[in-house]
């Protein structure tokens, strides 16, 4: 695992050392007041057994912001590329090659300074942790639309990476899982009448043939996998409509045959297709399609990715 503390105003030198127990002290600021941010990023073997990275630095500069919302230093560039390529170089051996296999990368930043002061922490550690990981068929989706709990609101934490995100949808997600349903589609706090995020990816609707998926905002999270499949969709010619999506249409759109699909995205799966959605108690099926964007993405996507085709944008990145 990666380490670099922060003390005394700066990051100090830098570790890589191997996976193991942290000590801190049970008065450490981020067991009291959550000030803890995180990434998620993947390595990807080729077939000549080299290693890729996608968009790495991306998910330094989402940390970065994220930090910034709970009052966290930020985390140098150079630093973090140097300390995640030789961290992937030791670790070569668990990246697995394959469509599916991956190595799954963690960084993330906790307050480590003892203190019961609910006030930002002047000491922070900096980790990158990894594990092996396999994408597997989770079978149908179905999804509950948000009626009554709330992921985000302006002015909140929703655009950052905060771990205390998470915590928050354990709950009414667990209620949802009791209702049959595996994932929740997040509305807007107000009124819950906006389409804004399923679980914890973004979600993208196909009305025809356009693609409608919600502008990112202070409840949205910037998905880099959402990002990327606005720009190969627009680039394959399919019509990409950045747009409040209200719960109303999409209603709308199911009744009179013209939602085609709904997935989420997001660097875990890529995308995730889902195949059914409730709402006030009436629940939506989406019929199966033949050729389904979000397969296309996702071909697309794991083909840069994986280094099996060209990469006309500079998203790979090798180790
Ligand atoms: C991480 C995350 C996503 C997906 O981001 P990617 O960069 O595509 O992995 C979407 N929504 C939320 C709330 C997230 O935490």
């Amino acid at each position: 695992m990666f380490t670099c503390d922060f003390k005394d105003g700066v990051w100090q030198k830098p570790e890589i050392t191997p996976y193991a127990p942290l000590t801190l002290d049970p008065s450490a600021r981020v067991f009291h007041y959550g000030q803890a941010v995180f990434e998620g990023m993947k390595a990807y073997k080729d077939d000549n057994d080299d290693v890729w990275l996608f968009r790495p630095k991306d998910n330094l500069a989402r940390i970065n912001k994220s930090a910034e919302r709970l009052a966290m230093p930020a985390f140098p560039e150079d630093v973090f590329m140097d300390g995640l390529k030789a961290l992937i170089n030791l670790d070569k051996d668990w990246v697995k090659p394959g469509f599916g296999n991956s190595l799954y990368i963690r960084p993330f930043v906790i307050a480590t300074e003892p203190a019961i002061a609910a006030s930002p922490a002047v000491e922070y550690k900096f980790l990158i942790i990894c594990s092996p990981a396999q994408s597997y068929y989770s079978g149908d989706v179905r999804v509950l639309v948000a009626e009554q709990f709330s992921r985000s609101a302006n002015g909140g934490v929703g655009y950052a990476k905060a771990a205390g995100n998470y915590a928050a949808q354990f709950y009414p997600t667990n209620l949802a899982n009791q209702e049959g349903f595996q994932q929740i589609i997040w509305t807007d706090a107000d009124k819950h009448e906006y389409l804004e995020e399923a679980g914890t990816m973004n979600v993208f609707f196909r009305i025809n043939d356009t693609l409608v998926t919600a502008p990112t905002s202070e409840r949205i999270l910037d998905g880099i996998t959402r990002k990327s499949i606005i720009q190969i969709a627009q680039d394959s010619g399919i019509t990409v409509d950045v747009r409040p999506v209200k719960v109303t249409e999409i209603v709308e759109a199911s009744k009179n045959g013209s939602l085609k699909e709904i997935f989420g995205s997001g660097t875990a799966a890529v995308v995730s297709p889902i195949s059914a959605f409730s709402h006030k108690g009436e629940l939506f099926e989406i019929p199966k399609q033949d050729k389904r964007y979000s397969d296309t993405f996702k071909e697309k996507l794991n083909g840069i990715q994986y280094n099996k085709t060209e990469d006309p944008y500079g998203w790979r990145e090798s180790i």
